[in-house]
């Protein structure tokens, strides 16, 4: 369960309600409805333009199975209810860039309802889930450009009639962390199932935010609240960032309105990226009344062929079983979620180095030492060229005999940083000649470590008195001068072994 933090206000409890509602372009070759390009990179204007598009009288639109496919796709991912007969609608309202006068939408029998949203990237062990009450599938809108002159914008027909799917979820949020935390794990979701690129900056995601202060003691808390506080709009947020910053600053704007025995007034209200701020844009009683009604231009769509698709590993999935097959903790696990290609050469580089050690009882310690040298030393020697990761750049035989070495006591951390080093210069270079060219063996010859270790004893014997009259710290500063003695090539851990067992 998640903790939700509660305010008071004048004695009684309240907490923030938030429900989303996500706008998705999908990536589709064509648009909705007709078979112009749905190109969102298109910068010359009105390029990707047809009569079905620009809403030109007797033209009829013809759905675009692709589309179908993917809102069906992102639905079985979410476990949604996919309708089986599923219709489009007519959503009518007036402005500059809706051409055909009404936008096609979903009313009535919007493809998926209900289904829960995994909050895998969550760094928690348990993942919470938010409870969706549907997504559907419309078209998107074109765009308005101001320009200098004044009372005249210029309109982009490009984007209208792009395949756009809305995500509308139950007012189940209760903080900020939380609708960033949404937003990212859908981000990455869409990207796992490829139905979309989902770039905030490119509008191909837009997240509207709605929130409301709610009397705790006037509900059952365990249900979903029957009587919530109530809501504002909240729109124009351009990054996930700016969404729980949105979500914080109204949390404390209403929060004050009540405390001081005001009410909330129902609004949509814009986000100041500049001064951090929302703002009052319009009031409720002036929204729209759309006057849905059955698209008549449109059958039903039936989805029964579509539930066939094939899902990819689901990103909560792999997050379950990384954790579960290499014993990491959350936190270490999510690098391999947002970066498939990298949690996939993890793991042929712990099967490559496990095959060539074959010891069973030195596998979590593989796992651990390919974890540290994969992430901390060799992304961080390529982030330093400012190269991003690619499979290609090392090669999983090399690094698994690198940890072959560290297991044996062949070579030391140092070394093994030296090895990678080289690697990361050169992958075609191998380990072995690596080793042999930059004398890194590692001597754990017990003769050699004994004669070294009982030349140093006889060589500082105050220290050795010290040792024996309990001052413990002394042990490293002897290690320190064995190793030294050696040049850095005995086995750190030999010597203090030896050490030790000479000391008495
Ligand atoms: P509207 O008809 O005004 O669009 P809906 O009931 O369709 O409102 O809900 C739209 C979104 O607002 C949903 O994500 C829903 O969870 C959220 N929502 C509805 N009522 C509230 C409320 N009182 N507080 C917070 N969010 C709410
Ligand atoms: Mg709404
Ligand atoms: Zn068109």
């Amino acid at each position: 369960m998640v903790k939700i933090e509660h305010i008071n206000i004048n004695g009684q409890s309240y907490i923030p309600c938030i429900g989303l509602e996500v706008h998705i372009e999908l990536k589709t070759n064509t648009k909705m409805f007709c078979s112009c390009k749905n190109d969102s990179n298109e910068i010359i204007p009105n390029t990707n333009v047809c009569p079905i598009c620009m809403g030109h009288p007797g033209t009829l639109p013809v759905p675009n199975k692709d589309a179908i496919e993917k809102i069906i796709k992102l639905g079985m991912a979410l476990g949604c209810d996919i309708q089986k007969e599923a219709t489009f609608d007519r959503k009518n309202y007036f402005y500059p860039d809706l051409p055909k006068g009404y936008q096609i939408s979903q009313s009535f029998v919007p493809f998926c309802l209900g289904g829960k949203m995994p909050l895998f990237l969550s760094l928690n062990d348990e993942v919470n889930y938010v409870q969706l009450r549907e997504i559907h599938l419309e078209e998107d809108a074109g765009k308005l450009l101001h320009t200098n002159a004044p009372g005249i914008a210029l309109v982009d027909f490009n984007r209208a009639g792009v395949p756009l799917v809305e995500l509308v979820t139950e007012p189940v949020i209760h903080s900020g962390e939380e609708v960033r935390l949404f937003g990212e794990s859908l981000q990455l979701l869409v990207n796992y199932l490829d139905i979309s690129n989902a770039d905030m900056e490119k509008g191909e995601m837009r997240v509207e935010v709605n929130i409301s202060i709610s009397n705790v003691e006037q509900n059952d808390i365990n249900n979903t609240l029957i009587n919530l506080g109530q809501k504002v709009e909240i729109k124009n947020i351009n990054s996930f960032s700016a969404a729980c910053k949105a979500v914080e600053f109204e949390i404390s704007r209403q929060t004050e309105i009540l405390q001081n025995g005001q009410k909330v007034v129902g609004e949509t209200r814009g986000w100041d990226d500049i001064k951090q701020i929302t703002f009052s844009q319009r009031l409720k009683e002036e929204s729209n009344d759309y006057r849905y009604f059955p698209e008549p231009d449109l059958v039903p769509i039936e989805t029964q062929s579509f539930l066939y698709q094939e899902l990819p590993e689901l990103p909560w999935v792999r997050r379950q079983r990384f954790i579960q097959n290499y014993k990491l903790e959350p936190k270490k696990v999510l690098l391999f979620i947002k970066n498939i290609e990298l949690g996939d050469f993890f793991e042929v580089l712990v099967k490559t180095s496990i095959e060539l050690i074959n010891n069973i009882e030195h596998n979590q310690n593989i796992i651990e030492l390919c974890y540290n040298y994969l992430t901390v030393d060799f992304l961080g020697l390529i982030a330093k060229e400012n190269k991003t990761f690619s499979k290609d750049l090392l090669n999983p035989n090399n690094f698994a005999l690198l940890i072959k070495y560290l297991i044996e006591n062949k070579i030391s951390s140092k070394g093994a940083k030296i090895i990678i080093e080289n690697l990361v210069r050169d992958p075609n270079l191998n380990t072995e000649d690596i080793l042999n060219n930059n004398n890194l063996l590692q001597v754990s010859d017990e003769n050699f470590v004994v004669e070294l270790v009982q030349k140093v004893l006889l060589d500082n014997p105050s220290s050795v008195q010290e040792y024996k009259n309990g001052k413990e710290s002394v042990l490293q500063f002897l290690i320190g001068q064995a190793m030294k003695a050696s040049k850095g090539t005995a086995n750190p851990q030999i010597v203090k072994e030896i050490m030790l067992k000479l000391l008495g």
